[in-house]
């Protein structure tokens, strides 16, 4: 699955594929169990389960335990270390995929065969499939895609590990495919210096501003970072445009040498009608100024990356934001099959043929905590969810993961012929968490979705959050981060104290019962907003990338467990406001 004539054959059927494996999805997940059982019974792990003799697929359920990362760490510690023996899989494990790890911890590892790489790379043409099906003009012009890679690392054994994005990057099916309809060279995104790379990618999206069609990251977060970045260095990208000289601290030379084929001479012209458009005080629609041909703007923005929506939809001015594929180191989950739907009603639709799926019902009424119910619950496979119920995603993949909890809560919202379809709900332990309160993400999240609605008729932006349990003193607090900006600069609002209490109230009141009883009782003490200055959140995902994430998996960590975290963000801290004492 590596040649052009490949990528020929899922551009011309990829739609009857996607046919097909909606329609057959159960038959699909039942064989794809029965072939990785057939092939991996005998494996240190799973023979355990089975008594010789046993059918196999139907003890499955029965006999092997449903685990997290940390119940099987010390197998794939062991084939780090080089141990080749059938640990956790019939088949050599080729190399590791990292996972981000953004949520503070190390990055998990995550063992990949050569077969199940090449299975997922089917899923971006995919996506790109469905995305010019059904935007048109898509077909007739470039994507201004903002990629990164991160440093591979060598385990003990020698099997290297990488970000599954770094290692796609790399493979002949992205640059004979995707690659060829990207305005970066493959030389800029391979760059290891995310400066170097980013400011030539957004030179080379600059300078070919009439073909892009489409812009775009991984995540959203990156997509705001790289705008960000562009209003840092949009006079020395003119300068470069007008002088046809790429800046000297560019010194990658696969990049300086991929530019000079694109910066081939001076364009004063188009470095004056660039100028002319960032110098505009405000930069609402500056990607429909800049890119006057897009079509849409493609980034995941579900999940904790829905805080990005409005920042995104303000750059934007109106071109439409799409959310195109769910999924994690592990296994991809599922595809948006309607790109155009808006961000908060995007489902995705599961691919039967990533991973075998079970689904661990959650309880996750409104107000409802939803990882308290989760373990006492059997799952059900693909062919029993309901719609509107919540489940927490269970794969047992192609390449030695079994029964294996990803910790992504999903919403069952429909079918797309027998394949369910789901809406990212949040990430299921990410917590704050004081004496007996658990507030997750998504608690977090739509407390801030209300308590902001405050900010907006003036003119304020928040444009990202974070948060931390402060239990340094008793009772503890939560407290929350917000990069604070106005709509239509960069400049930092008037504080008005009393409305900025009045937000932090709101985020009060929003939370549950469990928090406001402890709150009432005096074992949790009044909520604490800190504004931040814009930028500051910037400078949090710069520290978290010296300590190893990836730029272009970057989830801003919606609590912080680092105390040096928190010690950055209150660098940037403006002002400081409380719940009023006496609010329960
Ligand atoms: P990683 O394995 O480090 O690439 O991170 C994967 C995680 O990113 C998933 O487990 C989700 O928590 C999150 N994620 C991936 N796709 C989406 C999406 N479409 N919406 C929201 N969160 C997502």
């Amino acid at each position: 699955m590596a040649g052009e004539k490949e990528i020929k054959e899922i551009y011309e059927n990829g739609m009857k594929i996607l046919e097909e494996l909606t329609s057959n999805a159960h038959e699909i997940q039942e064989q794809m169990l029965e072939e990785i059982l057939i092939r991996n019974a005998g494996t240190e792990y799973l023979s355990r389960f089975f008594v010789h003799g046993q059918n196999h697929k139907q003890n499955f359920k029965t006999n092997v335990p449903i685990v997290t990362y940390e119940d099987i760490k010390p197998y794939i510690d062991r084939i780090a270390n080089g141990e080749t023996s059938s640990i956790l899989f019939a088949d050599p494990i080729t190399q590791f995929i990292q996972s981000t790890g953004t949520s503070e911890g190390k990055p998990k590892l995550i063992p990949m065969t050569a077969e199940s790489f090449e299975k997922r790379m089917v899923k971006p043409l995919l996506v790109d499939l469905v995305m010019k099906k059904c935007i048109s003009g898509l077909d007739q012009g470039k994507s201004f895609y903002l990629f990164f890679v991160k440093p591979e690392m060598e385990t003990p054994s020698g099997l290297m590990a990488s970000l599954y994005t770094t290692t796609y990057f790399k493979t002949q099916i992205f640059k004979n495919g995707l690659a060829k309809f990207c305005t970066s060279p493959i030389d800029t995104i391979l760059c290891l210096d995310n400066k170097q790379s980013m400011y030539c990618q957004l030179l080379t999206g600059l300078l070919l501003r009439d073909e892009v069609v489409r812009i775009g990251s991984s995540f959203a977060s990156v997509l705001a970072r790289s705008i960000k970045f562009l209003e840092d260095y949009w006079k020395e990208l003119c300068s470069n445009i007008r002088t046809g000289y790429l800046s000297d601290w560019i010194a990658d030379p696969a990049c300086r040498n991929a530019m000079s084929s694109i910066l081939t001479r001076p364009e004063p012209e188009l470095a004056d009608l660039i100028q002319q458009i960032c110098e505009d005080k405000s930069w609402e629609g500056i990607i429909k100024e800049l890119w006057p041909e897009v079509k849409c703007i493609s980034s995941i923005v579900t999940g904790s990356m829905s805080q990005y929506i409005p920042l995104l939809e303000f750059y934007g001015g109106g071109i439409p934001l799409v959310s195109p594929n769910c999924g994690s180191s592990e296994a991809c989950f599922g595809i948006n099959l309607k790109p155009l739907s808006k961000p908060f009603d995007v489902s995705y639709t599961i691919l039967p043929n990533m991973a075998y799926f079970e689904f661990l019902p959650v309880n996750n009424d409104v107000g409802g905590k939803s990882h308290e119910t989760t373990t006492v619950n059997k799952p059900v496979d693909l062919a029993n969810v309901k719609i509107g119920r919540y489940y927490e995603v269970v794969v047992t993949t192609l390449a030695g993961l079994y029964r294996y909890r990803v910790g992504d809560v999903l919403k069952v919202t429909g079918f797309y012929n027998k394949s369910p379809q789901f809406q990212f709900v949040e990430r299921q332990n990410v917590v704050l968490s004081i004496d007996l309160d658990k507030t997750t993400e998504l608690d977090l999240s739509k407390a801030i979705t209300k308590a902001k609605l405050v900010l907006e008729p003036l003119g304020i932006m928040l444009t990202t959050y974070s948060s931390y349990a402060d239990t340094s003193l008793t009772p503890g607090r939560y407290v929350l981060f917000w990069e604070l900006k106005m709509k239509g600069s960069n400049d930092l609002p008037k504080l008005d104290a009393k409305i900025m209490e009045e937000c932090c109230g709101i985020v009060e009141e929003s939370f549950d019962f469990t928090y406001k009883s402890l709150r009432k009782g005096g074992v949790i003490s009044a909520l604490e907003l800190r504004v931040v200055k814009h930028g500051t959140f910037d400078e949090l995902m710069d520290f978290y990338v010296s300590k190893g994430a990836s730029i272009s998996q970057y989830k801003p960590p919606c609590c912080l467990k680092s105390e040096e975290a928190v010690k950055l963000l209150n660098l940037g801290m403006v002002g400081t406001f409380f719940s009023p004492k006496t609010m329960f």
